[in-house]
């Protein structure tokens, strides 16, 4: 017993990586990210912004046959990939991604013109998960990187309840209360459940519909509008946490983490 228990002692689980060479123990964790890209020099920057800053390790391919060959043979943790794509388009790859079993839980975030809203809309309804209009910050970028890596490791970690936390507001789901800035606030039943599915849901966009059909049921005494109005009142009562509630203009709604709102001021 005494025995096993200073081998236990002598030998923790660390001491194993001891014998690798330090670039190798690296690679173990790292994150695998594909960057799908014909703009070369776009491409390089994302890649050595994300290696850089996040742990991972970026393959940049040009056009979407490589992107779908790559991800067949390795399928990756994420990927970024912009919609504007000789041959086969940005938007065909995610209609692939999310309709394949192998693929479907990978990340995708879009790389799109600030004009094309339209094809923003027909990607997040394809399934991608987040989007960065060009020209974008590299903070931001890097934000949102870190943010759907996170996710994948907890992809069903979305419990109906629970709580959250970031730097100006505290809600606990379970015990229905929210505070910012240490101060309580006072919500109505509706504004609580619509701050829930929000922050649930934080950093995707939700649209106005499916809020309504969340939060209101399948009231058809309710318009559209109302779901604008309560949102607004929200906003107002979270103070400066309100301001992590975005319009997205045409789409809906997104609640950001605190980290994200902060990259998207610089
Ligand atoms: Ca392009």
């Amino acid at each position: 017993m005494w025995s096993g228990q200073a081998a236990a002692l002598d030998f923790p689980p660390h001491s194993v990586l001891r014998g690798l060479r330090p670039d190798a123990r690296n690679i173990v964790a790292k994150h695998r990210i594909l960057i799908v890209e014909d703009e070369r020099d776009i491409a390089g920057l994302i890649k050595h912004t994300l290696e850089r800053h996040t742990d991972s390790e970026a393959e940049v391919v040009g056009t979407g046959d490589a992107a779908l060959k790559s991800m067949t043979e390795r399928p990756p943790n994420l990927v970024i990939l912009d919609l504007n794509l000789p041959v086969v388009s940005g938007l065909e790859i995610c209609r692939i991604v999310k309709t394949r079993s192998d693929l479907r839980h990978v990340p995708v975030i879009m790389l799109t013109a600030r004009t094309s809203e339209d094809d923003r809309v027909t990607g997040l309804e394809l399934g991608a998960d987040d989007y960065i209009t060009k020209p974008f910050s590299l903070r931001e970028l890097t934000a949102r990187v870190r943010v759907a890596l996170r996710r994948t490791v907890h992809i069903d970690d979305r419990p109906a309840a629970g709580s959250y936390r970031d730097a100006h507001i505290v809600a606990d789901f379970d015990a229905v209360a929210v505070s910012v800035d240490g101060e309580s606030v006072r919500l109505t039943r509706r504004e609580f459940e619509l701050l829930q599915f929000l922050v649930q849901n934080k950093n995707r966009v939700i649209s106005r519909d499916r809020l309504l059909e969340r939060v209101w049921g399948y009231d058809r005494s309710i318009e559209t509008r109302s779901v604008d109005v309560h949102v607004g009142r929200l906003r107002t009562k979270l103070r400066v946490a309100g301001r992590q509630i975005e319009t997205v203009v045409g789409l809906g709604y997104r609640f950001v983490e605190e980290q994200i709102a902060q990259a998207q001021k610089s």
